[in-house]
């Protein structure tokens, strides 16, 4: 289900209902539910209700709710004296023995607290919503009809509906018949043959419209009211033609034999074959829209055919579901596009999360009942579902999701069940990545480095990790790396790293000499980081929210190829250098295909204290609150984790409370944003700030050797690159005191030396 998040005025009759409540015990299974609802003379509504229910173990009595005035019940046909459905008696009663609950009684419609779930009466429509997020339990088909709330007790379903004069009903279940008396009351009857949960039956009420098609090979009914036009709600409904087909292929058969949505202005709720839609998303097409209409549908599978076991899990349910809007975003606009929806939503969660859910990173895992449906439930359920998929690779993924769907259909689940599943189906093992994703609170932010050896195809990875939210680090990780080579190859690479506190080294073997390697740039795993790839073309600009950064090509640039890591992680080795006072808790590792980038700018965004009013914020809170001065604000980089930090500059765009730091030429290395004493640090001039490397001579002879005197005992690369960017010589291996003979024509290079320990560059002249 979703909220709207702004709440429209609807007229709402509610009368002070008479409550009705039960201790809910295990001690009774109710089998099937026999509803009849009369609408047709207004409030308060008329029902009776058949409930056939079993013991499971002999006991005194046994209790129903509903929120709404019990007129008579009936136990197997004999009349109670005290029409008390909270205490029905039952003493002599055997287990497993089956018996009836009839149940006559009225309705006035009911809001729960937080205005959303119950039985909506308003002046266009009668309809309910099966969830409520302010009232215990969070299920609440009480009410309607007198019931068993529980994420476990699941029962088939027959609903009998007499309409409003000239309204008509749409309802869960298969249609059985529709017919209208001489008073132009419809009366229909509906069929809910699978097992299913009492929050997941919605009954309405409108003059509705209906288009009735269909959806993958199913039947799909939209009714809609005459705000919308049918048009509108063909286009917006079109997605499923593709959805479906793609949700059968991940998760096994649609098993509700029909598709159904009607509009409500309260929100969206996963009710079985008739999907209460928030009618924005109906009425006009937009990204939010399709990926409710996504969300709602993938509850076919997550939380009404497996069901969380507790409200404590409904990660499994709401995560799941969310995770189904970007399964369905991968079908109609391809894996770019969910893949950024995904880091879209990594960013946000990050960042922003643990405020909205009570100023605390939570496991997904016995999530309390007031966070039940928090956005640690969606959006970080949904993160985690994808680092599955990603972790396990598709079709193992998927595999195991269906085998699950048919193996644990109609059924619940919780986490360690889910777990264990998964495991059995998979032959994988998932214990370390449920530790860390499902039971334990925030997030692990990976940094990988590329540290050279003599052999140059031979490369370590060294990685270290940092907990955000978390105390506790992980001990193994099973990661994606990819390595890109100077001739721009890609290789995509798991690392099975094994972490000694916070460090993994571990060795690769390429086909060839990577230039560097960038840390899951396929967006498998939900580590703290999200990451683009630019290839730049002049005068162009590329804003990447995901990343907090921006690329300006110039009129003048060489193409680039770029890679732009954003960690959300303590910049590692600032807190021990004079003149940083703070930094922000994040930073950025660019690599790309030449050492400096002329005329490239890239902007670095910052968000000033807790402002509120960003569309980022909680970015950066408590970096900023107490400067003295807005100048002291400044970008710091480095070639590598090797080299001390510098101040590169302070020249920033936008605004006092937001804004970018902008560094004109972009280099490689790593970034971040911090308060300076600038008394203490100042500002390098970026265009030849680096250590002199020497090269001898310089300029050099045509024939001569060019000797390399460079401050490092390890092995380095050299390359050579012209005016134009091109790299016309290179060598790896090299050491200092060796002479180089690249045979160059005349004219003027640029000279790169780096390894692991030095990055270093100088002009050459060649005579
Ligand atoms: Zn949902």
């Amino acid at each position: 289900m979703k909220d709207i998040k702004h709440l429209l005025t609807a007229l709402l009759l509610v009368a002070a209902p008479f409550v009705a409540t039960a201790q809910s015990t295990d001690s009774v299974d109710v089998r099937d539910y026999d509803v009849s609802l009369d609408f047709s003379s207004g409030l308060p509504y008329r029902g009776h209700a058949v409930v056939s229910l079993s013991l499971l173990r002999p006991c005194q009595s046994i209790g129903l709710e509903l929120i709404g005035t019990v007129d008579s019940v009936f136990v197997d046909g004999q009349r109670l004296a005290t029409p008390n459905i909270s205490e029905i008696p039952a003493a002599d009663r055997p287990a497993g023995q089956e018996f009836e609950v009839e149940v006559y009684y009225r309705l006035n419609g009911y809001v729960e607290s937080s205005g959303w779930g119950g039985l909506h009466v308003e002046s266009g429509m009668t309809y309910n919503l099966g969830v409520g997020f302010g009232i215990n339990p969070h299920c609440v088909g009480r009410a309607v009809f007198p019931c068993r709330d529980s994420f476990t007790d699941k029962a088939t379903y027959t609903l009998r509906i007499t309409a409003k004069e000239n309204w008509s009903a749409e309802c869960s279940g298969v249609l059985q018949s529709r017919t209208m008396d001489a008073n132009q009351m419809e009366h229909s009857v509906w069929r809910i043959d699978q097992p299913v949960c009492t929050y997941l039956v919605g009954i309405s009420q409108a003059p509705f419209s209906r288009l009735d098609t269909t959806a993958g090979g199913y039947p799909l009914t939209i009714g809609y009211t005459d705000a919308q036009n049918i048009n509108t709600v063909r286009r917006v409904f079109a997605l499923l033609d593709t959805v479906v087909p793609m949700f059968e292929r991940c998760f096994g058969p649609y098993r509700w034999h029909r598709i159904g949505y009607i509009p409500t202005s309260r929100g969206s709720m996963e009710h079985v074959n008739n999907i209460a839609l928030a009618y924005q998303a109906m009425a006009s097409m937009s990204d939010e829209g399709q990926s409710t209409i996504a969300h709602e549908l993938g509850h076919a599978w997550f939380g009404n055919l497996v069901t969380c076991q507790t409200e404590g899990d409904m990660w499994i349910n709401e995560g799941g579901a969310t995770f189904c809007s970007e399964v369905a975003r991968e079908a109609t606009h391809g894996r770019g596009s969910s893949n950024a929806l995904y880091q879209k939503n990594l960013e946000s969660v990050v960042r922003t999360t643990h405020r909205t859910d009570g100023n605390q990173y939570r496991p997904l895992h016995d999530m309390p009942h007031g966070y039940t449906y928090g956005s640690t439930t969606y959006d970080k359920g949904a993160l985690v579902w994808h680092s599955l998929r990603g972790l396990m690779g598709d079709s193992l993924f998927y595999a195991s999701m269906r085998t699950l769907f048919s193996r644990c259909a109609f059924g619940n689940l919780d986490a360690y069940a889910l777990r264990d599943s998964l495991m059995a189906y998979s032959g994988m093992d998932l214990t370390d990545f449920f530790r860390q994703h499902v039971f334990r609170p925030g997030f692990v932010d990976y940094r990988a480095e590329l540290v050279r050896g003599d052999n140059p195809q031979r490369v370590m990875v060294r990685l270290r990790q940092q907990g955000i939210g978390t105390d506790s680090l992980v001990s193994t990780a099973r990661l994606p790396l990819t390595f890109v080579s100077y001739e721009r190859e890609e290789l995509i690479r798991w690392i099975d790293a094994q972490f000694t506190d916070d460090v993994a080294e571990v060795w690769v073997d390429l086909p060839w000499e990577p230039s560097y390697c960038v840390l899951d740039l396929e967006c498998a795993v939900s580590d703290a980081a999200t990451v683009v790839h630019i290839n730049t073309t002049p005068d162009r600009t590329y804003a990447y929210d995901a990343v907090h950064a921006t690329v300006r090509a110039g009129d003048e640039s060489q193409p680039l190829n770029l890679h732009i890591e954003h960690h959300f992680g303590h910049p590692y080795d600032t807190d021990t250098i004079a003149g940083i006072v703070r930094t922000v808790n994040r930073y950025w590792v660019v690599n790309g295909d030449r050492w400096t980038a002329e005329n490239i700018e890239c902007r670095f965004r910052f968000v000033r204290a807790n402002n509120t009013s960003s569309d980022y914020a909680y970015l950066d809170p408590d970096f900023y609150l107490r400067t003295p001065t807005y100048d002291s604000i400044a970008l710091l980089w480095r070639p590598n984790t090797e080299h001390p930090w510098r101040v590169m500059t302070r020249t920033k765009s936008g605004n006092r409370d937001e804004g970018f730091l902008r560094m004109r030429n972009l280099r490689c290395g790593e970034y971040t944003i911090a308060v300076v004493d600038s008394n203490l640090l100042s500002i390098e001039d970026a265009e030849s700030s680096d250590p002199k490397i020497c090269l001898f001579p310089n300029p050099v002879p045509q024939g001569a050797g060019i000797g390399l005197d460079v401050p490092t005992e390890q092995p380095f690369r050299v390359e050579i690159f012209d005016t134009a960017g091109r790299r016309v010589w290179s060598a790896s291996g090299c050491r200092s005191g060796q002479t180089i003979r690249p045979n160059l024509v005349a004219g003027t290079y640029l000279v790169r030396i780096e390894n692991n320990f030095i990055s270093l560059h100088s002009n050459l002249i060649q005579l």
